[in-house]
């Protein structure tokens, strides 16, 4: 078997799509993987779907994808731009990674999967990425995942506010507390973050009548946002909050 066919396999390619060349250059510990299509392809329109369309020329494209063992690893294709009856000259889509962006599907699901467990930066040294690049992935697949959320069943949360930026700038979040889950977070501490959660839960299909409990501190700003906005939350202040005022109170006693 030559690498082109194995590289074909490993990277799933249906037609009309194939590897056409493999380059492993050793001293820049690199593999470059060159795709193309069949000639005389025809492709689905990205924007209505129409099939069939007949290519009208071709840009070339690069992606970062998953590393060949240690070695980066880039994907390149002239990507065709049809001509559809109803829309016009179109970029088609490629299986391998979304409109715009420069990395492939896989390495933009590594990121992902890494996000969670370690700072932007860190990942941006790992994978020799600029962090700018990187935030840009974990904004488009962020904003999409909150987009189509759907907080109908949302019953109890936790509201809590944190500081960034060395305590200058402060964030109000709020938790689902069933499913222990970050829902909704803004700028600010006062009343006002509790309407901007109630617009919010409204866009994600929740109800504000739905929200029977608030747990949260005895912050004044927060009782008054949920009052004028969650008509039947019953509050409860947490434990936490509790037993730091308490020993604060003790000790000054
Ligand atoms: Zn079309």
């Amino acid at each position: 078997m030559k690498e082109t066919e194995l590289i074909q396999i490993a990277l799933m390619l249906t037609p009309p799509w194939k590897v056409v060349e493999c380059q492993f250059d050793v001293n820049q510990k690199r593999l470059d993987i060159q795709l193309d299509f069949a000639r005389g392809s025809r492709f689905f329109c990205p924007s209505c779907g129409q099939a069939d369309c007949a290519v009208h020329d071709t840009e070339q494209k690069s992606w970062r994808h998953l590393n060949f063992f240690q070695h980066e690893t880039y994907m390149s294709a002239r990507v065709p731009r049809i001509r559809c009856k109803k829309c016009g000259v179109r970029v088609v889509d490629v299986p391998w990674a979304r409109a715009g962006s420069g990395f492939t599907l896989l390495f933009e699901a590594y990121i992902m999967l890494l996000a969670p467990s370690m700072p932007v930066n860190q990942i941006a040294d790992l994978v020799s990425e600029h962090d700018t690049r990187l935030w840009r992935v974990l904004l488009h697949h962020v904003k999409e995942a909150r987009e189509q959320a759907d907080h109908s069943d949302v019953k109890q949360v936790g509201v809590d506010e944190t500081s960034s930026k060395r305590g200058h700038n402060y964030v109000t979040i709020v938790v689902d507390l069933k499913e222990s889950k970050s829902i909704f977070a803004t700028e600010g501490k006062d009343s006002t973050t509790i309407g901007r959660f109630k617009d919010d839960l409204t866009a994600h299909k929740g109800k504000p009548e739905s929200i029977t409990d608030v747990s949260c501190d005895m912050s004044p700003a927060f009782i008054k946002g949920i009052k004028e906005n969650l008509p039947n939350a019953q509050i409860t202040f947490d434990k936490f909050h509790l037993l730091k005022t308490l020993n604060t109170t003790v000790d000054e006693v």
